[in-house]
């Protein structure tokens, strides 16, 4: 079969493991899945109740201007209507955002040649162990990838970065991804860095920086800013949100993009006109309304997450200081093995070796239970207990 080269050459994503898949392989009756940053609170009543109200509508088309929905969010955001549009996931609007603002290399020339990198097309930029989903895509797309490291602190290298957009090919780079905080590091860049590095990039007229807060809620540092309020300082600043994290509604598939009214109306025009189910959108506002069911993820989250790095450091283990609701941690020995074990425990982490950390595994925050199950397997596992 023909398939342009681009796809041919991509390494797909690999999803946190499922549940009934480790049971199923390894006849294992109780299973902990802490690799998917998911909430592990479930979900607000309110939402539940609210999604079976509109279950009897569900022979109409939803509405394709997501208008109530966007409405509340704009009202919440403090942002107009206009400036904002809904994904399937923020995945489905990262996707959405390259194929808008990037030209592809053609087929025919880049077989076995890095996507893109020969030729004068357009580029996104990212750091290496950032999230991948923006190097996915990217290459889906046909469009290369720059991407700076992070500094031994496993923070972004900003000046690094700078220094690259700065140069020759820097000209080519269209779209800029900073997760912010990161996954799978949990870090974060500070408001007199993200400012900083803002106003160093009003010289680069064709460059949209985009902010993505999948974690914004459960940041603790003081001295973060959000994209929203950078929006004043850099107009071409494009902020993602989702709904698969604090919310709880991963498995209903719904993001969030503010930016500028022409970028969302580019955006708007290519996406599928019904991307966004009538369930999700009702989900969604309810979402919205349930400010203690937010809270009371958030309390419970960091108080797991502060538990867990205190049972780490009992352990002898490193780990990064983490704005998320996970915490990425170094085994001190080649990963794959303590993630094997644990798996014959019950036990799924997340193994970050495609994202240059071979040694690390990312351990979402789970209930007090699944915390307590987890840490006591991985004390097993090192041979600590
Ligand atoms: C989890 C996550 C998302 C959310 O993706 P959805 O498609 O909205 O589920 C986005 N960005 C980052 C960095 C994430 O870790």
């Amino acid at each position: 079969m023909r398939v342009r080269n681009s796809i041919l050459q991509l390494v797909p994503y690999q999803p946190g493991k499922p549940i009934e898949e480790t049971q199923r392989e390894l006849g294992l009756n109780h299973v902990v899945k802490l690799a998917s940053n998911e909430n592990p609170f479930g979900i607000s009543p309110a939402v539940i109740a609210r999604v079976k109200d509109c279950l009897s509508g569900l022979n109409r088309y939803p509405d394709a201007s997501c208008h109530r929905l966007k409405v509340a969010m704009a009202q919440r955001l403090n942002v107009s209507p206009a400036e904002l549009t809904f994904g399937n996931g923020s995945n489905e609007l990262i996707d959405l955002l390259i194929r808008v603002l990037c030209l592809p290399a053609p087929d025919e020339i880049s077989e076995h040649v890095p996507v893109g990198d020969h030729l004068r097309t357009d580029l996104v930029a990212t750091f290496s162990g950032a999230f991948v989903a923006y190097e996915i895509c990217a290459q889906a797309a046909g469009v290369g990838v720059l991407k700076a490291p992070l500094d031994k602190n496993y923070k972004f290298d900003l000046n690094q970065m700078l220094h690259f957009l700065d140069s020759e090919v820097g000209t080519r780079v269209r779209l800029l991804f900073l997760p912010n905080p990161n996954n799978p590091t949990g870090t974060y860049i500070s408001q007199s860095e993200l400012q900083g590095l803002l106003s160093r990039l009003q010289s680069h007229p064709n460059l949209v920086v985009v902010l993505d807060e999948a974690y914004l809620e459960y940041v603790r540092a003081e001295d973060f800013i959000d994209g929203l309020r950078c929006r004043q300082i850099f107009k071409r600043v494009a902020v993602l949100r989702t709904f698969s994290k604090v919310y709880g509604l991963a498995g209903l598939r719904l993001g969030a993009l503010v930016a500028d009214p022409e970028l969302i109306g580019w955006i708007d025009r290519v996406r599928n006109l019904f991307n966004v189910s009538q369930i999700a959108q009702e989900a969604a506002v309810a979402a919205l309304e349930d400010r203690e069911f937010v809270a009371e993820t958030l309390r419970k989250t960091w108080a797991g997450l502060d538990w867990i790095t205190s049972q780490l450091d009992s352990l002898g283990l490193e780990w990064i200081p983490s704005q998320g609701n996970f915490v990425l941690f170094d085994t001190g020995r080649e990963a794959l093995s303590v993630y094997q074990a644990l798996l014959k425990k019950g036990v799924i982490l997340r193994p970050v070796a495609s994202y240059g950390f071979p040694r690390h595994l990312r351990f979402t925050v789970g209930t007090p239970e699944e915390n307590s199950f987890a840490i006591l397997a991985l004390r097993t596992v090192l041979g600590k207990a």
